[in-house]
Order: C-alpha cells, then sequence, then structure tokens
C-alpha cells in the first residue's frame, strides 16, 4: 500500500528549501505520493526517512517469478482480499510432486502424463505450471530424477531438498532454469540463503507457525534475500487456510512485510476427490502455488477451472467476437442459432451443436458478454440487437432458408424479432443440453416438409 501524501510530508525535512524544484515539501510530498517524481530529487532526505519511503512504495506482496522464458510463472503482487473489489492478478502456479526415490521408467510416464495436462475452456487454454521435485536422502537419485524430467518436460521447476549440498549440484545442472527452491528452515538458514544468493534463484521459507514464520523470514532478509516464498508446512484444511488467509490480510491490511510474499501449498491425500477439494480450496484462498500428488486430468481439469473463474476480472465477462461461426460444415441449408456474447454462453452452445453432429451456423450477439436471460433483462439481449447482428454476420448470403434459432428462454421475442428481421423464428430449447435433441427432430421436420 502506498503512502499519501502527509505521511510521506511527515518524513521530509521540512524546510521547504526548495532544492527539489517544489515551493513547499508538502508539494512535493503530494508529487510522489502521486509518483510524478522520484525521491533523489530531495537532496536533504535522511537515510531512516529513504529507508521508509522505498520500502513503502513496494508492493504489498512481491511479484516473484520462478523459471525461465516462455512458460516462466509469475505470482504475488496482489492487491485485494476478495477479488470484486478489484481482481486478482497473477494465477496460482499448479504443479505436481515427483518424489526422488521413483525409477527412470515411472518419472519419464509421469512427465509425458502431465504434458497432457492441457484443456481448452471458454475459448482459453488453461494448463499447469510447474513440476516439483523432492529429495529426501540420496542424492544420486535425486540428480538422475532431476537429468529425466529436465529432459522430458519445459516448465519451472521446484527443487525440495533440505540437503544444501544436493541442491547445490542439482543448481549446477539447471540454474538457468531459475528453479524456485527449498525449504528453508531455521537448521539450514546459512546455507540455503547462500545458494539464493549465489544462484540468483527465489526461495521457499517454511516456519511450522506463522511467529517462526515471521523470524525466519527477517532474518533471511538480514541476509539481502528478498524473493521469498512463504510456507507454513502440512497442517490440516482448516490450520492451512488459517494460515493463508492470516498471511493474506497482515500483507495487505498491515503492510506487515515479512509476509509481504506469495505462499506456497501442498495438496495431498490418498482420496483423489479430496486432493481435489483441498486444492481448489488453496487456490479459492490465496495460494501463489499449489502442489498436487496426483494428476487424474478430472482432478486437474476441475482446479485449473477455478482458477480461470477466480482470476478473470469480475468486471469484464469473458466475451467471444460477435459475429457467425461455423461449426462443423455447415452448407446453405445448415440450421442458424442465435445466442449471446458470453464465452460461457457461446461455448457451450457450441459444443451442444457439436456433440448433434449436424453442422450448424452459430451467430453471436453483442450482449456486452451478458449470458441470455442476463442480457434479456439488461435490454441487451433484444429484437432489434438481434436484427443488427443478422444483418452484419452476413448470414443471408450463406443460407438459402430464412430460418432462425433463438433460445427457448426467450421465446417472447419471436414476433418481435419477425417484424423487425424479416427472418422465420423457431424457439429452441431453453437450456442448451437440449440442442442435439431439437436439431435431430428440426432435420426430420424440415425433411418432411421438403418431401411433401
Ligand atoms: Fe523539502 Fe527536500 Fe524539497 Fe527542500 S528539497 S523543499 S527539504 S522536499
Amino acid at each position: 500500500m502506498g503512502l499519501s501524501g502527509l505521511e510521506i510530508y511527515k518524513l521530509l525535512p521540512k524546510t521547504n528549501c526548495k532544492k527539489c524544484g517544489f515551493p513547499t515539501c508538502l508539494a512535493f510530498a503530494m508529487a510522489l505520493a502521486q509518483k510524478k517524481i522520484s525521491l533523489d530529487k530531495c537532496p536533504d532526505v535522511s537515510e531512516d526517512a529513504k529507508g521508509a519511503l522505498e520500502s513503502a512504495s513496494e508492493p504489498p506482496i512481491r511479484l516473484i517469478t520462478i523459471g525461465s522464458g516462455d512458460k516462466k510463472l509469475d505470482i504475488g503482487n496482489e492487491t485485494v482480499m476478495f477479488r470484486h473489489e478489484e481482481k486478482f492478478y497473477h494465477p496460482t502456479g499448479i504443479g505436481f510432486l515427483i518424489e526422488e526415490g521413483s525409477s527412470e521408467d515411472e518419472i519419464k510416464k509421469t512427465v509425458s502424463e502431465i504434458k497432457k495436462l492441457q484443456f481448452e475452456r471458454v475459448g482459453q487454454k488453461i494448463e499447469v505450471n510447474l513440476i516439483a521435485l523432492q529429495g529426501r536422502s540420496d542424492k544420486d537419485k535425486f540428480l538422475c530424477a532431476l537429468k529425466t524430467i529436465i529432459e522430458g518436460i519445459d516448465l519451472p521447476l521446484v527443487l525440495i531438498n533440505e540437503k544444501t549440498d544436493a541442491l547445490k549440484e542439482a543448481l549446477e545442472i539447471c540454474k538457468d532454469k531459475k528453479p524456485l527452491i527449498g525449504f528453508c528452515t531455521e537448521r539450514n538458514l546459512k546455507n540455503m540463503s547462500d545458494l539464493a544468493k549465489t544462484y540468483k534463484v527465489p526461495i521457499i521459507v517454511m516456519g511450522e507457525d506463522l511467529q517462526s514464520l515471521e523470524s525466519l523470514v527477517k532474518n533471511i532478509n538480514q541476509a539481502g534475500i528478498r524473493d521469498l516464498i512463504l510456507y507454513t508446512g502440512e497442517k490440516s484444511l482448516s490450520g492451512k487456510l488459517w494460515d493463508l488467509t492470516q498471511i493474506r490480510r497482515m500483507a495487505l491490511k498491515k503492510t506487515f512485510r515479512p509476509f509481504g510474499y506469495p505462499t506456497f501449498t501442498i495438496s495431498a491425500s490418498e482420496d483423489l476427490f479430496e486432493e481435489a477439494s483441498f486444492a481448489a480450496s488453496y487456490v479459492a484462498k490465496y495460494a501463489g502455488i499449489c502442489i498436487l500428488k496426483n494428476r487424474a486430468p478430472w482432478q486437474v481439469l476441475s482446479i485449473l477451472t477455478i482458477r480461470q473463474n477466480l482470476y478473470t476480472d469480475p468486471q469484464k465477462p469473458l466475451q467471444v467476437e460477435p459475429k457467425i461461426y461455423e461449426v462443423g460444415k455447415p452448407t446453405d441449408k445448415s440450421p442458424v442459432l442465435v445466442t449471446t456474447n458470453f464465452s460461457l454462453t457461446y461455448y457451450t452452445v457450441e459444443a451442444e451443436v457439436e456433440a448433434s453432429k449436424k453442422p450448424a451456423y452459430v451467430i453471436s450477439c453483442d450482449s456486452e458478454g451478458m449470458s441470455v436471460l442476463t442480457a434479456w433483462a439488461a435490454e441487451k439481449f433484444t429484437a432489434e440487437s438481434i436484427t443488427r447482428a443478422l444483418n452484419k454476420s452476413g448470414v443471408k448470403e450463406k443460407v438459402s432458408h430464412n430460418n432462425i434459432i433463438i433460445p427457448g428462454y426467450v421465446a417472447v421475442l419471436s414476433g418481435k424479432i419477425e417484424e423487425e428481421s424479416g427472418w422465420k423464428v423457431t424457439v429452441g430449447p431453453r437450456e442448451a443440453s437440449g440442442i442435439p435433441t431439437f436439431l435431430r427432430a428440426l432435420e426430420k421436420r424440415w425433411k418432411q416438409r421438403s418431401v411433401k
């Protein structure tokens, strides 16, 4: 949280000497608060005030980058507790744990399964971000596992090993990939700090409770290390949510610097449903990273979906371009369906048309990204707007009939649309799930009509 002009003013010399080019210290403070000038324009500011002002100008939760290149992951730099207050900026990194004891074949299989965990949802590609390798006692196995992972996949890495000699050798192998390393505890603080400094990599700091975490972070900060991720170890769901919420609240509401970093979580349970629901809770409640032990595609898709929903801008619904879309290979005799341009609505309709195996045209009308009923209630999906969309889409040149299908929820618009547009309206099903049955029945009706 930045300081106000008055708060900055209290830290200035208050001599109104004008050396900064401003008539008073207060004017300078106001300009500084609005980030119009930099602090170094005042030559007389004390070192203490400088420290306070510089740290106040940092974001409340530091932005941390893991990895390098196209796949690098940015987390942190969040500004609100609840997404409706503004938005969440940097989606939780989702990754998978690989243990050093796994055989080479097992690791290769795991890596190839992880590669397939990419999905398309409402027109966006959603995918996983990280691989975490955990070492325990066998350095050689840890390093072999690392090499197999690097050969198989290009994702940012988390290297977990409390033995810093093993981590050092691992960093020599993959230092260019800028992995995240951990866990830094009381026991290995000095060696871990040295590694983070030497290899310029971020580090996971682990304290069993918030007090020990705070003191560890302060010690690491004193060693000059600022790229940190916070972890409070394995806990019950409620314990973990408590920690995550307190850390976020202290960082944002109290500008408490030791907690001004993203957080790390591991969701682990033999029960896959439980593991997925824990992970979903961590994503919803501020985890910067969430590592899973299992990787069933349905688990991962549900977690990625929750993440996608949380990290969209609540003020801007996901929209598709308002235009005519072809589903399958439609001809001049294919049906024409009309819907809104809310992504979820459009893609649901598109998926159902595809499932029907009946090629069709789908016209998405500009409804400012609202779903059918909401847009109708807000007068964004009206006879006039549908007519405009039909005219603009060029559908007249594509089909040799003049029939359109509108969603069942807006059957009330039928007469007015026919009047305004000259197209004949057929009322479709209320729910998109009814589209396949509807299109098959419609095709039969049209065939019978043409035979007569
Ligand atoms: Fe105040 Fe510093 Fe500007 Fe002088 S140079 S007026 S002390 S802010």
